[in-house]
């Protein structure tokens, strides 16, 4: 009942944020356009030789003004989405450095800054202006908490967001996400403060040092990219943001040899692979069964049905290849859900795949391994799948 009233509350916020996002959409848009002639005709006026020269320096003022307007608008428009912007495969790693750079040179010295990235990042698809736009702003907020100095923390890594997470958190895809991170150990906010950080507008800040635009910027930002952010936060105990963008790649690829790579746990579960091949069949039954499995084979769809429609009780995890003769690793995935809506399914398949494996998983598999299997892979993946709900 807690998770359902807790998704409840973030459905209907959303929705709060959707309708505000039309609203402020439409002002900007208007005025976007209003502010355009203003700025027009006073750079038309600014051309006439005979203009005095108190003409021109008020109508500087009203171009200054009109530029500040224009400016406001666009952060408006990037809260409803309506901002343009221009996708393209981003490393976010670089960004983070850059701003760290940036910030050094700007923010009070008694503000130290931590990057902790990880290594070998997915690709994001992002608005290279926009994600430094996003970043800028966390920073600067995070230094406006830390009057007296603190550490702001710049984190980066790569994340799967299972299923699990995802009934908790609505409207989120399960998938591979690339996190980001900025943190500090200033102020902090109460939850009455912390469920109207977003809105446009909302400041608690004094007049003229915060218009309330920047976070209802990220959160547009954000939602434009197809990501998600969360905020957490504790009066005293800071504050940290975090944003999960959609990778581009799955880093399936590990690297070949790595011999001092630990061989991670096994177990005493059984596993039914389903394969075509009898020589992937026999690998990865090697492989499972040194991890100390019990392993069922089944060498197509409709095999596989049989065998678990039997033997379900002992079932714990099925490895499903994608590409069978007959009924399609797609199907049987949908028979063994109809069967048992709570069987836990990998799907394995050699096809390098991106698009296709986030299909899969969100169709009901937990996760996706590549073939020909990795053993520390898949021992990995599969003993992670056991241990998720
Ligand atoms: P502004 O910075 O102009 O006030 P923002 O949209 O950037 O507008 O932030 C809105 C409000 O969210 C801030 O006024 C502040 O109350 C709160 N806030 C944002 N980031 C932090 C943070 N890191 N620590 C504490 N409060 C924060
Ligand atoms: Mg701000």
């Amino acid at each position: 009942v807690t998770k359902e009233m807790m998704l409840q509350k973030q459905l209907v916020w959303s929705q709060k944020m959707e309708a505000v996002g039309i609203l402020a959409g439409g002002i900007a848009h208007d005025f976007n356009n209003l502010l355009q002639v203003i700025l027009g005709y006073s750079q038309i006026i600014l051309q006439r030789e005979a203009l005095g020269d108190k003409a021109k320096a008020d109508i500087q003022k009203i171009t200054s003004a009109g530029r500040n307007g224009a400016e406001l608008v666009q952060r408006l428009l990037a809260f409803s989405r309506k901002a343009e912007s221009h996708l393209r495969p981003v490393d976010v790693n670089p960004h983070a450095e850059q701003l760290k750079n940036i910030l050094e040179r700007t923010i009070p010295k008694m503000i130290q800054i931590r990057l902790l990235l990880g290594k070998n990042i997915a690709t994001i698809k992002a608005d290279p202006s926009q994600l430094d736009q996003i970043l800028m702003n966390l920073a600067l907020n995070a230094s406006d908490a830390m009057p007296d100095g603190g550490t702001l923390t710049i984190e980066t890594g790569n994340v799967f967001l299972d299923n699990s997470y995802c009934q908790t958190h609505a409207g989120v895809l399960p998938g591979q996400y690339v996190s980001l991170g900025v943190s500090d150990n200033g102020f902090g906010m109460d939850d009455t403060t912390r469920e109207h950080i977003f809105e446009p507008f909302f400041t608690t800040k004094e007049t003229g040092k915060g218009t309330g635009l920047g976070l209802a910027m990220v959160y547009g930002i954000v939602k434009q990219h197809g990501g998600y952010i969360t905020c957490e936060s504790e009066p005293g105990q800071g504050t940290q943001f975090k944003i999960y963008f959609p990778a581009v790649e799955i880093p399936e690829t590990v690297p070949a040899t790595k011999p001092e790579e630990v061989i991670p746990k096994g177990g005493i579960e059984t596993i039914l692979l389903v394969d075509d091949e009898a020589v992937l069949r026999d690998m990865g039954g090697e492989i499972l069964g040194q991890g100390g499995y019990t392993v069922l084979n089944a060498s197509n769809g409709a095999q596989a049905l049989e065998i678990y429609m039997k033997e379900r009780q002992r079932i714990s995890l099925v490895i499903l290849d994608l590409v069978m003769p007959g009924m399609s690793g797609k199907r049987c995935l949908e028979e063994l859900l109809k069967i048992d809506p709570t069987v836990k399914v990998i799907v394995a398949s050699g096809l390098s795949v991106d698009g296709h494996s986030k299909t899969f998983i969100r169709e009901g598999a937990r996760r996706f391994v590549s073939k020909p299997y990795d053993v520390t892979h898949l021992l990995k993946t599969v003993r992670d799948v056991l241990d998720a709900n």
